[in-house]
């Protein structure tokens, strides 16, 4: 199975990816996470991208993309995947496109985690204000408020994209974590 998880910042993407990994044996491929690891490893990408994460913008394409090409031939990957906070442009899902065909690959479906803007916010700024100095760096009021912004205006226009290529289920992730999991299965007829 690949799939894609979308959803803005705070909707609960790498919960359900975990979940999705223990049903489905398949592996998550969070961009966010590889990049984490780069930078905490100073790699050249680490380098390139800490002040761009830190700030809450988006890292350039052709970054992230290299990041994923390599990570789905990789062994583990044969199975199937998650994709967990990629692609976020369309010129990333272009690119996903490319890579797909090329190996003869195709999408299962894109789930995309609905979540209300204003309670997600009021979330955002509590969890921002729980963890002053917390495990990330771009967890503070400010720049989740950019990752936010970010998420309208680079990433939501993929819902249209994903939907006009029949991929597109949509989840209520508002509700609880076990029933936002039975949502998800139920949606992929699994
Ligand atoms: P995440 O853990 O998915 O919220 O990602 C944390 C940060 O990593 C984002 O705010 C971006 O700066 C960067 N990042 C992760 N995935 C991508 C991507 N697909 N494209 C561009 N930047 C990304």
């Amino acid at each position: 199975m690949r799939l894609i998880l979308l959803g803005p910042p705070g909707a609960g993407k790498g919960t359900q990816a975990q979940r999705l990994v223990e049903r489905h044996e398949i592996v998550q491929l969070s961009t966010g996470d590889m990049l984490r690891a780069a930078v905490a490893a100073g790699t050249e990408v680490g380098l390139k991208a800490k002040a761009i994460m830190d700030a809450g913008g988006l890292v350039p394409d052709d970054v992230v993309v290299g990041i994923i090409k390599d990570r789905i031939e990789k062994a583990d990957a044969q199975n199937g995947f998650i994709l967990d906070g990629f692609p976020r442009t369309v010129g990333q899902a272009e690119a996903l496109d490319k890579m797909l065909k090329e190996k003869g690959l195709q999408l299962d479906a894109v789930v995309e985690l609905k979540v209300d803007e204003g309670i997600l916010l009021s979330r955002i700024e509590k969890r921002a204000g729980e963890t002053p100095g917390g495990p990330r760096a771009d967890d503070n009021a400010e720049a989740l408020k950019k990752r936010l912004a970010v998420y309208k205006e680079q990433t939501a226009p993929l819902v249209d994209h994903f939907r006009s290529k029949g991929l597109l289920k949509t989840v209520d992730g508002m509700k609880g974590i076990d029933e936002v999991s039975k949502a998800i299965d139920a949606a992929l007829g699994v």
